[in-house]
């Protein structure tokens, strides 16, 4: 069994927060959790961190850094946008070092850091084997969960930065609707673009609801706290553009009939052949509402709509919402249903 070793004693984090005067700012969504009940209880959900590579995402007066340090990770990095956590930071770091643990701290933007040279090639595990001993956390602002997260997404098709390790996961809040929304199914009120595009790298799962109230200052919504655990077998082969591309244009008309959005990928002149087309590709129902879609249907669809596009590339540039000035289209686009072959 794994001894924890001792951290030298240190100011709590309320007097820590006090003592260095930084006040939660808005314009950086912060709202910090300052009970480390709280805190270990989101650690947990991440898995068994000891001798393992975690990255913490804004650890800002480092509650949750706290409590992952206690798990005793081989290497701990904090990337963290503002500042005035520097000595908070430091001394979180030095107090890990007395024990001979590795904490690194970057400043700067999660979103515009590159994250591969962060981990050690030891870790590295093939896609398909055991999941690599990698984890990311994070309490994240909301202004940054729902664009990270569709960034992240993107590198785990792609399997670049942290996935290029294997299938790193990944352990992040969300404002609870956004959080219900990720792990929704078929027919789930909350069904929408994000649920499709997180549930065909990765299994969602939602742990817990957070109350406004944990956090200072309180936000006006409550917070989810989900993982991610990207999928040996992704349910899609399509590239990631193409296939948050078709799934946009499906829930653009959320109440309407599935084929209402499909068609907006098509100019008008080809619109409603094009649609049609869509569906006779796919034995799927015109009728078939957005919410009701699996992730298969819709990597149907998208099958579907390279066929088309690799037939006529001309409307594979067609954007529903730039101007029909601006595109030049062919004035009518044949595409005779007898020639689609099998997809
Ligand atoms: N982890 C702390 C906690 O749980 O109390 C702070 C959470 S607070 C919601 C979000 C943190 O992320 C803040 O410290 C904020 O400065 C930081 N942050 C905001 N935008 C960021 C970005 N783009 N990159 C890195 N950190 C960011």
């Amino acid at each position: 069994m794994t001894t924890i070793p001792r951290l030298p004693p240190l100011p709590g984090i309320r007097d820590m927060v006090k003592l260095y005067k930084v006040s939660a700012m808005k314009q950086l969504s912060q709202n910090f959790i300052l009970n480390e009940k709280l805190t270990d209880k989101i650690v947990k959900k991440a898995g068994n961190l000891t001798g393992a590579e975690v990255l913490e995402v804004g650890p800002g007066p480092g509650g949750l850094t706290r409590s992952i340090i206690r798990q005793c990770p081989e290497k701990l990095i904090v990337i963290e946008k503002d500042r005035r956590f520097k000595p908070i930071l430091q001394m979180l770091s030095d107090a890990y070092s007395t024990v001979n643990g590795k904490m690194d701290i970057i400043y700067g933007d999660i979103m515009r850091t590159n994250l591969t040279p962060l981990f050690s090639e030891s870790f590295k595990k093939s896609w398909e084997d055991k999941m690599p001993r990698i984890f990311i956390i994070g309490n994240l602002p909301f202004n940054v969960s729902t664009p990270l997260i569709i960034q992240w997404l993107h590198s785990i098709s792609e399997r670049n930065g942290p996935w290029e390790f294997g299938r790193s996961r990944m352990t992040l809040t969300f404002q609870k609707e956004v959080a219900e929304r990720l792990v929704a199914e078929p027919l789930d009120d909350q069904r929408c673009r994000l649920s499709v595009m997180a549930q065909a790298w990765t299994k969602p799962v939602l742990h817990f609801i957070i109350q406004g109230s944990a956090f200072v200052p309180k936000p006006d919504v409550d917070v989810g706290v989900v993982s991610f655990i990207p999928l040996a077998n992704p349910r899609t082969k399509h590239e990631f553009k193409i296939f948050e591309r078709v799934t946009r244009h499906i829930f653009s008309f959320r109440q309407k009939y599935s084929v209402r959005g499909i068609e907006t990928l098509f100019p008008p002149e080809c619109r409603k052949e094009c649609g049609h087309m869509m569906y006779k590709l796919t034995d799927l129902n015109p009728q078939t509402r957005p919410m009701e879609l699996s992730v298969e249907d819709i990597d149907k669809l998208v099958s579907a709509y390279k066929y088309l596009i690799e037939k006529h590339p001309e409307i594979g540039v067609y954007e529903y919402r730039a101007s029909r000035k601006i595109l030049k289209l062919s004035d009518t686009i044949k595409i005779d249903v007898a020639e689609c072959s099998t997809l």
